[in-house]
Formats: structure tokens, C-alpha cells, sequence
């Protein structure tokens, strides 16, 4: 049965710093189910859960990309937001990655799975195969901080990738038997254009292994929410083509999609395989990423 909710949360004004409101209201609101996993993902992902409730949340960087679904699967709650849009109206620098974040964090969420769609740059790594992100080089031009105030906060990005989750996502894609990276370096581009064939291969000199337009800023985001972030990246294309090789042709949408639909059922498979591994109590630093940041 499906149930309808709608409420926003009222937030109180605390003048000494802005940006600690979240985490007071959090830790006030949130102290007994602390531990949902939050996942970019559309209706193909939460249509298979029991008891759907759906959430419009108002956040103070404006509504999420879509409403939250809420649902479980087996003991887990986890929670959904459709990251172009529940229509796919958000190009990936129009998404609200700053509501979307706090949203998550608001309703409980520690752990983020971002799936994303990526391009190849290196040969090896073909459409159809699974990246877990472990480094990012961003170029994307975003707002990317929750923190523009006092206290001055300077989170690390040396390891943005949640080292926990990710063991959790690499050993289950293993017993899938899905065609896979356990690591690689996405660049990310601002879009919504395809990139030229030098800026390609200009990544590709410095030797770095996808491409994509929405791992960023949402991955620090997360970091600076002490939200665990996970990234589960497939590979529809070969960018803007592949070097010595005229046959490989540049990407365009309909490679994108035919290639993401073609391989969804592994993906939805691969995220609903990990969830039930996904230790409650985190055994990782994510959580306390805001020790040590600040001045003052
Ligand atoms: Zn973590």
C-alpha cells in the first residue's frame, strides 16, 4: 500500500554558524535510525521494494532533485533520489546536489551508493564494464561546499570514496561475476556538452580512466556531510573515440542509453546484492571527516 507523506522541517536560525544547523537537527531528530542507505537511482531500483512511502522534502538549498522513496529490503531502509529528476528534467548542471545531500543526511541517510553512467578513456575498460571509483579530478565549475562561513572548514579529499562500502560493492560485483574495475580515476566535466577530442585526449595523456558530469561535487558533499560515499560506475561509451582507431565513433545520447538500458538489470542486481552487506555500525573514518577540518 502506498502512503503519501508531506512535511517540512522547520529550521530554527543559529546565528553562531549557519552551516552547523543541519548536524544539530540531525543529531536531535535523527538519533534512532541513523543508518539508512541513500541511492541515486529511479524507479527501475525502488519499484521492487514492499511499503513505499514517498517524502517531499524542502531543504534551504531548495527541494531535492525528486521526492524521496522510502522502502526496505530486508532489514535495511533505504532511500531513494532520482537525480536527473523523476522525469529526467535535470541536465547534470542543473541537478540540486546540495538539496539532494542534505536531504539524505536530514531523513537519516550515512551511506551513499551513486551509480553513475560513464565514459571510457583507456581501451580496456569497455561499454558494458563496472568501475568503482576510488579518485576523482574535477572540472566541473559547481557550487561544492556546505561550508562558506565560520567555522572555516577545509574537509580531506585525499580518499573520497568510501573504503568500507566500496570492499562491500567490489565483492559482490565478484560474485556476480560482472565484468570489473575495482578501481579507476573519473574525471568530471561541468556538460551538458560531450567534451572535443583534445580535451579527451588530454585526460587520456595523464592517464586517468573515465569520464563523467555528475560524480562531482556530489562525492564531497557527502564527505562534508560525514555521509559514506560509494560509486558504482558503468560504462556506455568511449568518450569522444579511441586514438588510432577511426571505427570507435565519439559518444552521443543514444549510445548512452542504449548501453545503460542494456546493462541496468546488472546494475539494480549488483546495488540490491550489496545492500544486505552493508555493515549498520561504519567501521570507516567517513563519519568523523569533520574532525580535525576545522580552524577554531
Ligand atoms: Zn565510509
Amino acid at each position: 500500500m502506498l502512503s503519501i507523506k508531506s512535511f517540512s522541517l522547520k529550521i530554527t536560525q543559529d546565528k553562531r554558524a549557519k552551516n552547523n544547523i543541519f548536524f544539530s537537527i540531525n543529531g536531535f531528530l535523527l538519533k534512532e535510525r541513523d543508518y539508512m542507505i541513500g541511492i541515486f537511482g529511479g524507479s527501475g531500483f525502488y519499484n521492487l521494494l514492499d511499503e513505499v512511502e514517498i517524502i517531499e522534502k524542502e531543504t534551504p538549498f531548495g527541494p531535492p532533485s525528486s521526492p524521496i522513496m522510502l522502502g526496505r529490503l530486508g532489514k535495511k531502509e533505504v532511500a531513494f533520489i532520482a537525480r536527473h529528476g523523476a522525469h529526467h528534467e535535470f541536465p547534470p548542471h542543473m541537478i540540486p546536489y546540495k538539496a539532494n545531500l542534505y536531504a539524505f543526511r536530514e531523513i537519516g541517510v550515512t551511506r551513499v551508493i551513486a551509480p553513475t553512467a560513464v565514459g571510457s578513456l583507456k581501451k580496456k575498460i569497455e561499454p558494458g564494464h563496472f568501475v568503482i571509483s576510488d579518485q576523482f579530478v574535477n572540472f566541473a565549475n559547481r557550487e561544492d561546499t556546505f561550508f562558506d562561513e565560520v567555522p572555516v572548514t577545509h574537509i580531506s579529499s585525499a580518499d573520497p570514496y568510501c573504503p568500507e562500502t566500496r570492499d562491500v560493492v567490489i565483492k559482490a560485483a565478484k560474485k556476480l561475476n560482472l565484468p570489473l574495475h575495482e578501481s579507476g580515476t573519473v574525471v568530471v566535466v561541468n556538460g551538458p556538452r560531450f567534451v572535443t577530442r583534445a580535451e579527451s585526449n588530454f585526460y587520456k595523456s595523464n592517464g586517468w580512466d573515465i569520464i563523467n558530469m555528475t560524480q562531482y561535487p556530489e562525492v564531497v558533499l557527502a564527505r562534508e556531510m560525514e555521509m559514506c560515499y560509494t560509486n558504482i560506475s558503468l560504462v556506455t561509451d568511449y568518450d569522444a573515440g579511441v586514438k588510432d582507431d577511426s571505427s570507435v565513433k565519439a559518444v552521443d545520447v543514444k549510445d548512452v542509453m542504449i548501453n545503460f538500458q542494456k546493462n541496468t538489470e546488472k546494475l539494480k542486481r549488483l546495488i540490491l546484492d550489496c545492500i544486505p552487506n552493508i555493515p549498520d555500525n561504519r567501521g570507516c573514518a567517513c563519519g568523523s571527516s569533520l574532525e580535525n577540518a576545522r580552524f577554531g
